[in-house]
């Protein structure tokens, strides 16, 4: 389902990519880096197992 406002900061979303994602290009990236941040903290004790072959 696409947005038509920026769920992080409210702007309304012109790109249809920004629509997909739900953010516009800053807020995506922003939230990018915090997910990369929480992958630290293991959530709700699942942790994503990764293939180290
Ligand atoms: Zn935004």
């Amino acid at each position: 389902m696409e947005k038509e406002h920026c769920e992080r900061c409210g702007r309304k979303l012109r790109s249809e990519k920004s629509r997909e994602l739900g953010f516009g290009p800053v807020c995506y990236a922003k939230e990018q880096a915090e997910k990369t941040l929480v992958q630290d903290e293991p959530e709700n004790g699942l942790r994503e197992e990764v293939n180290q072959s």
